[in-house]
């Protein structure tokens, strides 16, 4: 019999074949890049290894439930180490909170900001586990695919005030700006902005509080490599340099993939961990649902790109903490402009990954590999030539980075590349270069978002950051999951039944 077909080896791609394939469901997994992990691909250059994407690894349960469901153990895949402080946040003015799981440690630092707001904070922690319980625990995994999954959770939602968005929500505990950007900024890591995200993304919060922020020894390649060995010791097969040039459809059926070598593999059903725009308008705009769906979605708002710079030194900054948020002079008017405005912005705000602090191994003896990235528009809002902004863009960090955070930098520099909203379109087919898909605002979520299942093509499925729930890794496992369980439900009982 044929087998079913996951297009794309990202995290929620690898989580879903994974299930299917523990279920019993024989399964090919197909990679256009010459390695699993999609946004979390690793590069090697002169002996410094670069994790591309996701570095905060939050909510292990849902990792290591892959391994169980497996019955595997995963440490003997991979091994998760914990990270403090979560983040170290910083301003120009040289304040700093690091940001961790200890609670008087915690208060310690909000009072020194506004004494006021150490009972604001408890309050919005109380928020925020409220909406970590409705909107992760009970709705992060299961598919909507009814408007009446939506009225079902919509009197919660309302409860919560899902319409309100996350920087107001918090205001409305936290008096202090600094508090309010530090308890705020959560949502761009998966691409909402926080001034028009739905306050249920506040969820964060909580959820790095009840599981902390890890990071795999040898980096998250390593965990991108335990899941793709998980999936091959399950009796999974994985193809690499396999690019999917078009779903092969029956009427209303997906019978298989053409591959761009023009092999044709015939299968059983066909799930997509491919941007969603890439799938319907690519591979499926030969189809009418494919060109109806693809017009749809181009009418959705997108998030936003990122512009990311790699690099290695011959000098391991020990005064750095694993992760450094680097708040710039503005914050509400640059995100602003992220979002909307059709230029490059001035000023910046930046995460710093330092993982030699937890991990010396990613680097030769002695030295650093770093990653820093900010924010950008994407194509769609501001059509920059990349080519020459690039360049620019990467000096200007690094003056910035040598007067504020790593001196001598430049004389340290040993290797370095960059990753542009370019790549992020041409490298992994991202609809206007975006990193995280669809924008994560209230109305392009849940019910609103590309459904895990197709509602006409009754065997083509979604995973990912395109899909309910969203971006950032335990959204796209929490994907898998939801979209598996479809799946599974369909692809057993046929099978019995046959
Ligand atoms: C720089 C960066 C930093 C991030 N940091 C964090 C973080 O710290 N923590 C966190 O939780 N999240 C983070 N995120 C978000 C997170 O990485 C993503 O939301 C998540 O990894 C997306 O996974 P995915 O499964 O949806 O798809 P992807 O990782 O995009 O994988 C899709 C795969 O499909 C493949 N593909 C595409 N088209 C085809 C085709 N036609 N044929 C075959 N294969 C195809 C691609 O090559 C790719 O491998 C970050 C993202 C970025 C970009």
């Amino acid at each position: 019999m044929s087998k079913t077909i996951v297009i794309g080896a990202g995290f929620g791609g690898l989580a879903l074949a994974i299930r299917l394939q523990a279920a019993g469901i024989p399964t090919l997994l197909l990679e256009s890049r010459d390695k699993p992990g999609g946004r979390a691909y690793v590069y090697e250059d002169e002996g410094f290894v670069f994790d591309a994407g996701p570095t905060v690894i939050t909510d292990p349960s849902a990792i290591e439930e892959l391994f169980e469901l497996a019955g595997k153990n995963i440490a003997d895949y991979v091994e998760l180490l914990p990270v403090t402080p979560f983040y170290r946040l910083c301003w120009e003015s040289g304040e700093v909170f690091d940001y961790d799981n200890d609670q008087p440690n915690l208060e310690r630092q909000i009072e020194h900001f506004n004494p006021k707001d150490v009972e604001g904070y408890h309050r919005f922690l109380d928020y925020s586990k409220a909406v970590f319980d409705e909107g992760y625990v009970k709705l992060g995994t299961v598919p909507f695919l009814s408007f009446r999954d939506m009225l079902r959770a919509a009197p919660q939602l309302a409860k919560l005030q899902a319409w309100k968005s996350v920087y107001t929500k918090v205001s409305q505990y936290i008096e202090d700006e600094h508090l309010r950007q530090a308890f705020s900024f959560h949502s761009l890591l998966v691409g909402g902005n926080p001034f028009a995200t739905s306050s249920i993304y506040t969820l964060i919060h909580a959820l790095e509080r009840k599981w902390g922020v890890w990071f795999p020894r040898g980096g998250t390649g390593a965990l991108v490599k335990g899941m793709a060995r998980l999936f091959e010791d399950l009796g999974g097969e994985i193809q690499v340099n396999a690019k999917v040039q078009r779903i092969e459809m029956e009427g209303n059926r997906a019978r298989g993939v053409t591959l761009h070598d023009g092999r044709e593999i015939p299968a059983r059903a066909v799930a997509s961990n491919a941007d969603v725009v890439h799938t319907y308008e690519k591979l499926l705009g030969h189809h009418p649902v494919g060109e109806k769906r693809a017009r749809k979605l181009k009418g959705k708002r997108m998030s936003n790109s990122l512009f990311v710079l790699y690099f290695g030194l011959d000098h391991n900054h020990t005064q750095l903490a694993h992760h450094t948020v680097c708040f710039g002079p503005r914050y509400r008017e640059l995100i602003d402009e992220i979002f909307n405005s059709d230029g490059l912005a001035e000023d910046f705000s930046l995460y710093l990954h330092a993982p030699c602090v937890t991990d010396p191994s990613l680097a030769p003896d002695g030295c650093g590999s770093y990653y820093v990235l900010a924010p950008v528009p994407h194509l769609g809002t501001a059509a920059l030539d990349w080519e020459v902004e690039g360049p620019k863009l990467r000096e200007r960090i690094f003056d910035y980075l040598e007067k504020h955070y790593m001196p001598g930098l430049r004389d340290q520099l040993v290797t370095h590349r960059t990753f542009t909203p370019f790549d992020f379109r041409d490298t992994l087919g991202a609809h206007l270069g975006s990193a995280f898909s669809v924008e994560p605002i209230l109305t392009q979520s849940a019910w609103f978002r590309p459904h895990n299942l197709d509602s006409q093509i009754d065997n083509l499925y979604l995973v990912g950051a395109g899909t309910h729930p969203g971006a950032g890794i335990p959204g796209v496992i929490g994907s898998a999951k939801a979209t598996a369980g479809l799946m599974v439900e369909r692809l057993t009982s046929k099978k019995k039944s046959a």
